[in-house]
């Protein structure tokens, strides 16, 4: 494919999935709004990713912590000491770039060599809080959402009871000031992450570490990403963040190149101990087994809703020559979407505007729409109509025709294989949750 990452920048605009904020301003470089087929596509994600991570575990409970939380946070964090950028400008052109996403060293605006020295930019997005905007008053919002689960520990552990090793879920916006927000919603300087930390006694975080990298990867393969598409990166030492002793990417093959799509990290104790210390309660654990009291170490994995989007879209996308009615062919754009990912799961189209086709496939509509995000799609030819959803991901298209009226069935068609079926209306139901 020529350009796939304009092929699907270009559907998510015409198809409402993603676009530019505040396009009628003339947008804002790092924000993105997510429209209707948008928004359900990110439900399902993160109900994706809280069934396998929550849901069906015994051992993850979930937390939902304040975007803004006390600055002390992030003073003992490490955050407004250490999370910086470097920040170079080209002599040339002026416009400024990460260091460390240079290309040897030479600059994408204008190809200029030389640069500023290196200026160490924090990438915390600084407010106010209350009306004086003096030094007391600056608050941040979260870069990360693990804090929160740091500072809550102890309460979560105790009130939901859970001994080591046990997990803590969240699901919510990050905001990073970064130096160049890129490659539609790859990089932006608002994001919503998906983050889990999992607290373990010390000496077993190694084992733990590889068990999350291995169940991470597993849940982009059981929602079908091309497994060629993927790989493990580990970090050098010198690339380790400051509270990590071992980190790896998991990385997806952009049209843009390699780059990370998920992180797992072996955060140690480093955050329960400089909490502690800083604020003077103890967050220690204690085990009642052996009767000892220690900080636990802490695996991390944690990936962006709207970079996993991006990875899904790009994977799913595919033209290819399908037939037409006319007995000749076309290409079609499908967006091949895992069936618990696809925005919309059945559309039901009506053979025509007919007044009596119509009564029958609103109940059709009815019917299936208690189960499932279900669509009702009247415009147009039917192939047409088709085609609409194929480029939507919607797995089933439900078609209402005049035989409908009399034998009390419907014509099923699949988005892949675009097999037809013809179910009796009161199976529907039943044949669909089958293959949903
Ligand atoms: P990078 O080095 O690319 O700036 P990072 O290593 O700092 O990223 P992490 O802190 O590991 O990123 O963040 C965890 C995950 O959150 C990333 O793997 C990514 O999916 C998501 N993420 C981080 N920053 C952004 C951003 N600016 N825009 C969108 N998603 C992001």
């Amino acid at each position: 494919m020529p350009d796939l990452m304009e092929a699907v920048t270009s559907l998510a605009k015409r198809r409402g999935i993603a676009f530019q904020s505040s396009e009628i301003y003339g947008g804002l470089r790092s924000s993105w709004d997510y429209g209707p087929l948008g928004v359900e596509l990110r439900r399902n994600i993160r109900n994706a990713w809280w069934r396998s991570t929550v849901q069906l575990r015994d051992d993850v409970v979930g937390l939902e912590a304040a975007i803004i939380m006390s600055p002390r946070v992030r003073a003992a964090s490490g955050h407004l000491d250490t999370f910086h950028d470097p920040l170079v400008e080209c002599l040339n052109c002026h416009q400024r770039f990460r260091e460390d996403h240079l290309t040897d060293r030479v600059c994408p605006n204008c190809g200029n060599t030389s640069f500023t020295e290196p200026r160490q930019f924090n990438l915390m997005l600084k407010t106010y809080l209350g009306p004086l905007e003096d030094d007391d008053a600056v608050a941040y919002l979260r870069p990360e959402t693990a804090q929160g689960m740091f500072v809550d520990f102890s309460i979560v552990q105790t009130s939901a009871r859970k001994k080591l090793p046990f997990g803590v879920a969240q699901i919510g916006k990050s905001f990073r000031n970064e130096i160049t927000p890129s490659n539609f919603i790859f990089r932006t300087r608002e994001f919503e992450q998906m983050e889990m930390e999992y607290f373990v006694e010390p000496g077993t975080d190694e084992t733990w570490y590889e068990y999350w990298i291995d169940r991470r990867l597993s849940w982009y393969h059981d929602l079908g990403v091309s497994k060629d598409k993927l790989r493990l990166r580990r970090h050098e030492p010198d690339e380790l963040a400051h509270y990590a002793k071992a980190a790896t990417d998991i990385e997806y093959e952009f049209p843009f190149g390699w780059s990370e799509l998920e992180g797992v990290a072996n955060r140690t104790d480093y955050d329960l101990r400089h909490h502690t210390e800083a604020s003077g309660e103890d967050l220690t654990y204690f085990d009642q087994e052996t009767k000892e009291r220690y900080f636990p170490y802490v695996v991390e994995p944690a990936v962006g809703v709207d970079r996993a989007l991006l990875v899904f879209l790009l994977d799913a996308y595919r033209e290819e020559q399908a037939p037409t009615a006319k007995g000749g062919t076309d290409t079609r754009t499908v967006l091949g979407l895992h069936r618990d990912l696809a925005p919309v799961k059945v559309a039901v189209l009506p053979l025509s505007r007919n007044d009596a086709l119509v009564p029958e496939a609103k109940r059709v509509h009815e019917l299936v729409r208690h189960a499932w995000i279900a669509t009702y799609d009247d415009a147009g030819a039917i192939g047409r109509r088709y085609r609409r959803q194929d480029e939507a991901g919607t797995p089933f298209c439900v078609t209402v025709d005049f035989d409908s009226l009399q034998d009390r069935q419907v014509t099923v068609r699949e988005r892949d294989t675009m097999q037809q079926d013809r179910i009796p209306i009161e199976n529907l139901v039943s044949f669909l949750r089958e293959r949903l």
